[in-house]
């Protein structure tokens, strides 16, 4: 399983191969799920997305609002690793 991120960007694309079972390597997923995060709270009480099933719907709504968007995801990451393990 060799799959390649397909994660856009503005256009360059990504080489990086994918997460297990995810289109996106492990870097834009992270981006994604950051994003996502930001975008459902807006939306709705974040405190709803307990489970796994939830985040993957947030996921999926996320990629296609910020790939409509043109969201770069090298420009606004603040995100801290060992606070998500
Ligand atoms: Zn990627």
């Amino acid at each position: 399983m060799n799959k390649k991120c397909t994660w856009i960007g503005h256009g360059e694309g990504c080489q990086s191969h994918t997460v297990e079972n995810r289109n996106y390597c492990e870097e834009h997923l992270w981006r994604i799920y950051v994003k996502g995060s930001q975008l459902y709270k807006r939306k709705k009480d974040i405190r709803t997305a307990d489970n796994v099933r939830m985040w993957e719907n947030i996921f999926n709504q996320a990629v296609e609002e910020l790939e409509a968007e043109g969201w770069d995801p090298t420009t606004e990451i603040n995100f801290d690793w060992e606070k998500h393990e």
